[in-house]
């Protein structure tokens, strides 16, 4: 079973964006990073997305408010930053608390700056098939990884586990694009198993720590993990009990080093296509 690791996609498409970069001759794109009150999953994302962002080049700014702000106060403020000039990219921290109304201030978003594909207009494009807008970061790294790798999609049997409008949505839309087969399960999937093992290509997005294991994996199956979760041993894993597919599975994406790795270099290369519609002829 082959190690699916993220690295060299993520190598592939960091060239591409150094090359642009370079082309701009010392001008400088930039992205808000904005989140509201302090939850370590959106702490953890913002501090390597600063890191990585940052160590192509790009400059970045973070916005953070406290948890209480109201919904007016906060919608004044990311009014601003989505407003500002200075600022080609937007990446808001999903979900907000939920005193804020997160559908009116998604909506808000100007859809040329909405890096992770959150505004209703990139999300219809996303499921009509056109590729001139912004689908989410992590869906888009899944695909990204397949290409990059040379694994075939076009005509094969791909079950993507979880339906969220983050990942598994936007995901499955993303492989009928590619003119894969696709089934869509969730937590009313009668029979989940079943519906896995015609799986040519499974795509684990639950969110459920090593719910999936090699009972579940049709022999030869490219698995894709996307979930990140805490283990019972305190280290991170993903939704897919890796080890047990050993001589069953033909790759699997690792956790972390798999998926995670890609969203990054996604992000960073939705930031230059932002700055790059923002420019002026
Ligand atoms: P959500 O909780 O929003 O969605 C989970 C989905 O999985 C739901 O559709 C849910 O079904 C389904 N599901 C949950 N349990 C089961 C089950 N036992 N059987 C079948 N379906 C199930 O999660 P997200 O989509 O936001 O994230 C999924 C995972 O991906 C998480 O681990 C998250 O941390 C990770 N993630 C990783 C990223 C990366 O860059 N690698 C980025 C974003 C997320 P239902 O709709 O019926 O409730």
């Amino acid at each position: 079973m082959i190690l699916l690791k993220g690295k060299n996609t993520a190598e592939k498409i960091k060239s591409g964006i150094a090359r642009e970069l370079e082309s701009l001759h010392g001008t400088v794109p930039a992205v808000s990073l904005v989140r509201v009150g302090e939850k370590p999953e959106d702490l953890a994302y913002e501090k390597s997305a600063v890191k990585y962002l940052e160590g192509l080049g790009f400059h970045v700014v973070t916005r953070s408010f406290p948890a209480e702000i109201t919904d007016g106060e906060f919608q004044n403020e990311f009014l601003k930053i989505n407003r500002d000039p200075s600022v080609n990219g937007i990446l808001l921290f999903l979900p907000l608390p939920r005193t804020l109304d997160s559908k009116k201030i998604t909506g808000m978003t100007d859809p040329d700056k909405d890096l992770d594909g959150i505004h209703p207009v990139n999300i219809a494009k996303v499921f009509s098939g056109d590729d001139t807008g912004f689908a989410p970061c992590t869906a888009e790294a899944v695909i990204r990884i397949l290409k990059s790798e040379n694994i075939p999609v076009a005509g094969k049997n791909v079950t993507v586990v979880g339906r969220s409008m983050v990942v598994g949505r936007p995901l499955s839309m993303l492989f009928l694009r590619e003119n894969a087969t696709v089934t869509v399960c969730h937590t009313k999937t009668e029979d989940l198993k079943a519906e896995c093992r015609r799986a040519d290509i499974l795509v684990a997005a639950a969110g459920k720590a090593k719910m999936l294991n090699g009972d579940f994996v049709k022999k030869g199956a490219v698995v894709i993990d996307v979930g990140i979760n805490m283990g019972d041993d305190g280290k991170l894993c993903g939704d897919v009990d890796t080890d047990s597919l050993e001589g069953i599975a033909s790759m699997v994406t690792p956790v972390p080093g798999g998926v995670g790795t890609v969203t990054n270099a996604v992000l960073a290369e939705h930031l230059m296509r932002a700055f790059r519609k923002q420019e002026k002829p």
